[in-house]
């Protein structure tokens, strides 16, 4: 069974462990940095960005984050966590961990759209996939190889840029756990490619 960690400081934490071990991943709550040593994949979860971002400082996580992405694991930000995992958030001068390739913009859809349920229609993953948006942030624009998976009124809402997947929404709060099954599935595809190149 796969180890799905999620970044467990702030936020929707619950909702995303009962998510992973719903598609039938094991579920590992990360409090320390040492957590990150065991797990196949982390969810950064959704809840708010500046509060998440001076605890991941407090606890000095920013580079082993960092370093988990970039030794090749798989990253999932949902919403909040959208803005960590991205390499620029609109009007600051430094992303935080600034991973994924794109542009972030926090709190984008409206107030009186503060919160809300839609379908969408995502690549890959299915038809009428439920999205909560919780002041939720947008992709304003994505680099060169990450993929667009969906859209919502005109703006990207769910990227890929390799082993980073991002969303502006919290899937976790459905009943659909397509999303996290699609996670788990780079997790899983992650996992093959390490097992192929250790036999060469
Ligand atoms: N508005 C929050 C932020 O900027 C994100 C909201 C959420 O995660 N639901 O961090």
């Amino acid at each position: 069974r796969k180890k799905i960690g999620v970044l467990a400081l702030q936020g929707a934490v619950r909702e995303h462990v009962n998510a992973i071990e719903t598609v039938g991943a094991q579920a590992v709550v990360v409090k320390h940095v040492v957590d990150l040593v065991d797990i196949d994949g982390l969810i950064l979860p959704g809840g708010e960005s500046t509060t998440m971002r001076k605890l991941i400082d407090h606890y000095q996580f920013l580079e082993p984050l960092r370093a988990f992405g970039q030794s090749g694991r798989p990253i999932f930000g949902t919403c909040a966590g959208l803005i960590l995992l991205a390499c620029e958030v609109v009007g600051y001068d430094a992303p935080h961990i600034g991973l994924m390739n794109s542009v972030v913009e926090r709190n984008s859809f409206g107030r009186q759209k503060d919160s809300f349920e839609v379908k969408l229609h995502a690549k890959g993953i299915g038809e009428d996939v439920a999205a909560v948006f919780i002041r939720a942030p947008h992709i304003v624009s994505v680099g060169e190889n990450v993929e667009v998976l969906a859209e919502y009124d005109g703006r990207i809402v769910l990227a890929r840029d390799g082993q980073y997947l991002g969303c502006s929404f919290h899937p976790e709060l459905t009943e659909d756990v397509r999303v996290m099954k699609y996670f788990l599935m780079m997790v899983e595809q992650n996992g093959e490619k390490c097992c192929k190149s250790d036999q060469l």
